[in-house]
């Protein structure tokens, strides 16, 4: 029996279990999640009749292997096209149609969720959710981990690590691990930054009239990045409602990011109603928040210390590692480290 262990169940997690599941038919793999649910970043909520992604706006096509996994060797069913085109505003908040690059906007009726969901749910893989890990431990030439209850888990013959790269970088420093390679590849992974987002969800009961499904602050000089309806995603929101995400650039997510939540929401109400062009919508009926401390990696790791980690049956993976912060760079990633690691039992 070979056993696989995986720290996060982000969609990059679940590309490689798919994998896994299939070209080593007896490992057994055990998957350790921090939060109440799977896919990461590429986040859903419901409220009520609403569905709105939170984190991540839509899977683009620009991987042919993952448009193949969504489109035919997972069940379309529930995969939603986004039809109505992206716009951008500039600094002074005006709005010019425009860089829709983006041929596919893909998501679920349910949400991005179901990516790690019909993953995952294809395989024989067993996911922990609320197991926070904490250590990482070399023992005998395979890998344990405790949790933050203090439960351990493992031993494991190859063990794959999906957390943002601080995070990530975090468990290095504190791991149980005699090796030559660990230092360089706590520095290759401590050295990928990243972009913040501070995310506003706002519900109105009134349909609004534009021709767009998302804006993106084009010169990243406004307070705001991103503002897109989560109606233009079929099933999300009930006909005659709008639900906007309003997602704030770097420096405002920055600045503002421990600040009154209440108010944080209030002041990217206030700039939505004045970038749309629609005073209403300073005045949410209703309302939902989340920070993203690590949202966008600006880079990808250096490859030499990630590859030198394989040897010692560590295997770093997600969108940092691709070097990509996009869910199709994530679940190629995941794809390519399923294989490799299939490879290198
Ligand atoms: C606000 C925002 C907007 C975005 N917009 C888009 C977009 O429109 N299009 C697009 O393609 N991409 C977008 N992205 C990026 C996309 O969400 C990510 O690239 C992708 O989801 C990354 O997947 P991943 O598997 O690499 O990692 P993650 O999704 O980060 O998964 C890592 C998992 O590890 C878990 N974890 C962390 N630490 C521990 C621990 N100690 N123990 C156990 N589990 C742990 C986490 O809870 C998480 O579930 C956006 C991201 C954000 C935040």
């Amino acid at each position: 029996m070979t056993d696989i262990g995986v720290v996060g169940a982000g969609a990059g997690a679940a590309a490689a279990a798919f994998v896994l599941d299939e070209a080593v038919p007896g490992a057994d793999v055990t998957v350790l999640e921090k939060s109440g649910g799977v896919c990461g970043r590429a986040a859903t909520r419901r409220h009520g009749d609403l569905t709105y992604d939170y984190g991540a706006n839509y899977l683009k096509a620009d991987d042919e292997r993952v448009v193949e996994l969504v489109t035919e060797t997972l069940d379309d069913a529930g995969l939603v096209d986004v039809a109505e085109p992206v716009y951008t505003f500039d600094a002074d908040g005006e709005v010019s149609p425009g860089r829709d690059a983006d041929e596919r906007k893909w998501s679920y009726r349910r949400g991005l969720t179901q990516i790690a969901k019909r993953l995952f749910g294809r395989t024989d893989a067993t996911v922990h959710r609320r197991t926070r890990v904490e250590t990482l431990r070399r023992v005998d030439g395979r890998w344990a981990l405790d949790d933050a209850d203090g439960e351990a888990w493992g031993p494991f013959d190859a063990l794959l690590v999906n957390p943002p790269a601080p995070q990530t970088a975090d468990l290095l420093r504190a791991a149980e691990w005699e090796s030559p390679i660990r230092g360089a590849l706590v520095d290759a992974v401590g050295d990928v930054t990243y972009r913040s987002v501070w995310s506003a969800v706002l519900h109105y009961p009134f349909a609004v009239d534009v021709p767009y499904y998302g804006l993106v602050n084009a010169d990243r000089e406004h307070a705001v990045g991103w503002i897109s309806r989560e109606e233009c995603k079929e099933g999300h929101v009930p006909d005659g409602e709008t639900l906007l995400v309003v997602q704030a650039g770097h420096e405002w997510s920055v600045e503002r990011y421990d600040d009154d939540p209440a108010a944080n929401v209030a002041d990217l109400a206030d700039h939505a109603a004045a970038i749309v062009g629609d005073d209403r919508l300073a005045a949410p009926d209703w309302t939902d928040h989340q920070g993203w401390r690590y949202a966008l990696p600006e880079g990808g790791v250096d490859r030499g210390p990630a590859e030198a980690a394989r040897r010692e049956g560590l295997y770093l993976l997600g969108d940092w590692v691709a070097g990509e912060g996009r869910l199709h760079a994530a679940i190629a990633n995941g794809l390519d480290v399923g294989g490799r690691v299939a490879d290198g039992l």
